[in-house]
């Protein structure tokens, strides 16, 4: 702990940690110690986390990198965090995200974006962590800290992973308790660790996951040993490469990267066949529709009264007012954007041509993967981004919809509610770190990530 605070200070050029913690974490590792010498040592017994701003920790300010959150502290815990610091954890701080976890670049930031820790060659252009989960993956990647939490809702875990060369994993949906996150798009929503390893993401989601009555969704299922799931045997597995994810103009290097991960499991003795997702190109445009539906009406709470930050008003204002001027002051730019087609896709003349269309072809996403896994396939292998860490500014200063291209390969994940790991497989020509992505049955984290082991 006191190694992570120390680098966490020289660190502050990567823009990952928004607010730190060292009291608390402090505390806490002192805390741990008295556990070990008790002969008491649960699994994250003194394991030092960055903390996705996106969690509600009590006491601590929790804003999801947005304005409008300005100097709210949560009077509860998050259910995860709860998990993570009953099972030990010690947490540094809180990290930096894309606003309201809507983004790949980290940008969308109120606080600014993180930087990557890794430079294409010897240029010293400043690259994007990815995003949203941004600040956690400089931070793991800088070592800042030993692993952060990270949420997923189109690949906010798998690309930043991806673009840092870590591990991150979005599991199951249900698997882990979203109560006490922020939520952005709550039927796509899910927490996940983002590690140094896959035995590392292993352990971490054990700790966070199970059933908590607090959140609806949450599935009553056992967790089972995800460590123990790590055997490296994946003889006579069966390895679907979807042909829909072979994209035109898609880098020859990410072509190459995906060829070595199939040879490396190949050899590891599965077999690998091709397989077919045909929806796969609907997912963009749906999940597109879908994620700022179910945003517009989650960020309907912020309005000046219940949280955070509203604006000075003018005489003669009135609760109408209230509501524009906070939220046009509270909210950035890319948030708005979400909201007003979100309001738009769900409004009375529209709901059908749009929301109810991008649910039936959620349902076919859905359908698609359900027939590749009872066709006996284990695992599919995809890359997990259609190229390396680009340049800050380099994406969002060009059509956001440039920028949504990012997700190509992530999104279908969510929508189904699968499980899927980005895992660090290679350095583009540059130097930079390429990641692979496998995505799972659901609720088979464990051999999820048994595979995960292999391509690492
Ligand atoms: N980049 C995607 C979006 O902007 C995904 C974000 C996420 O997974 N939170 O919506």
């Amino acid at each position: 702990t006191m190694a992570c605070l120390t680098a966490i200070d020289a660190g502050d050029a990567l823009g990952a940690f928004v607010h730190k913690t060292p009291e608390i974490a402090l505390e806490q590792a002192r805390a741990a110690d008295a556990r070990l010498k008790a002969g008491d040592a649960p699994s994250m017994c003194g394991i030092p986390l960055g903390i996705k701003d996106l969690f509600c920790t009590k006491g601590v300010p929790s804003q999801a990198a947005s304005n409008i959150l300005g100097g709210f502290r949560p009077e509860y815990e998050s259910t995860v965090t709860t998990k993570l610091f009953d099972a030990g954890a010690v947490m540094l701080g809180k990290l930096n995200m894309d606003e309201f976890a809507m983004g790949s670049s980290n940008e969308t930031s109120c606080y600014g974006n993180a930087v990557n820790p890794w430079r294409r060659g010897n240029d010293d252009t400043a690259l994007t962590p990815g995003g949203s989960s941004g600040g956690s993956a400089a931070a793991v990647a800088g070592d800042l800290c030993l692993a952060a939490t990270g949420t997923d809702t189109g690949g906010s875990i798998r690309q930043p992973a991806a673009f840092t060369g870590i591990v991150g994993i979005k599991p199951t949906y249900g698997r882990v308790s979203r109560w006490g996150i922020v939520a952005f798009a709550s039927s796509l929503d899910q927490a996940g660790p983002m590690t140094k390893t896959v035995q590392d993401a292993a352990i971490f989601l054990q700790a966070m996951a199970g059933h908590d009555p607090k959140d609806s969704t949450s599935a009553d299922l056992p967790v089972p040993d995800f460590e123990a799931a790590l055997t490296g045997d994946i003889r006579g597995k069966k390895i679907g490469l979807p042909r829909e994810y072979r994209m035109d103009g898609m880098p020859a290097e990410i072509d190459k990267l995906w060829a070595d991960g199939a040879a490396m499991l190949r050899d590891a003795g599965a077999e690998i066949v091709d397989i077919s997702l045909p929806h796969t190109k609907y997912a963009l445009p749906a999940y597109y529709v879908i994620a700022p539906a179910e945003a517009s009406s989650n960020l309907a709470r912020y309005d000046g009264v219940r949280y955070g930050h509203r604006a000075k008003l003018a005489a003669g204002d009135g609760i109408t007012e209230m509501y524009e001027k906070t939220r046009a002051e509270g909210f950035g730019k890319e948030v708005q954007r979400r909201v007003m087609i979100g309001t738009y896709v769900l409004s009375a003349g529209f709901y059908d041509a749009y929301y109810n269309r991008a649910r039936k072809v959620r349902a076919l996403i859905k359908r698609d993967f359900e027939e590749a896994f009872a066709a006996g396939v284990d695992a599919i292998l995809t890359p997990a981004t259609p190229s390396a860490a680009f340049g800050l500014g380099e994406m969002s200063s060009a059509d956001p919809i440039e920028m949504y291209l990012n997700d190509v390969f992530t999104v279908t994940v969510n929508l189904a509610g699968l499980p899927g790991v980005s895992v660090p497989v290679g350095l583009d020509k540059q130097g930079l770190p390429l990641g692979l992505q496998l995505i799972g049955r659901p609720w088979e984290e464990g051999d999820l990530l048994n595979h995960a082991y292999v391509l690492e």
